[in-house]
């Protein structure tokens, strides 16, 4: 089964705040050359928007599955 619920990190809006991997619990996010990395795409809670609501002041992240 594939995973259709998953963060997608717009690297042209990142800012390499970090603040997303900081704030999610689930060790989706690893870092790479200085930005998240979405490593663990199946860790995500399905319909989960904490990252995008709760850590993200730059508008960096949508999800795969939201549409
Ligand atoms: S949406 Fe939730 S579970 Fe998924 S990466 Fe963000 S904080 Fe973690
Ligand atoms: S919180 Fe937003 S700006 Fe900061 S590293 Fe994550 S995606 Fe990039």
């Amino acid at each position: 089964m594939s995973k259709n619920w998953y963060p997608i990190i717009d690297l042209d809006l990142c800012t390499g705040c970090l603040a997303c991997v900081s704030f999610c619990t689930h060790n989706v996010y690893e870092v790479k050359d200085g930005k998240p990395y979405v490593a663990n795409p199946d860790n995500c809670v399905e319909f989960c928007r904490g990252c995008q609501k709760g850590a993200c002041s730059f508008e960096a992240i949508q999800y795969f599955g939201e549409n």
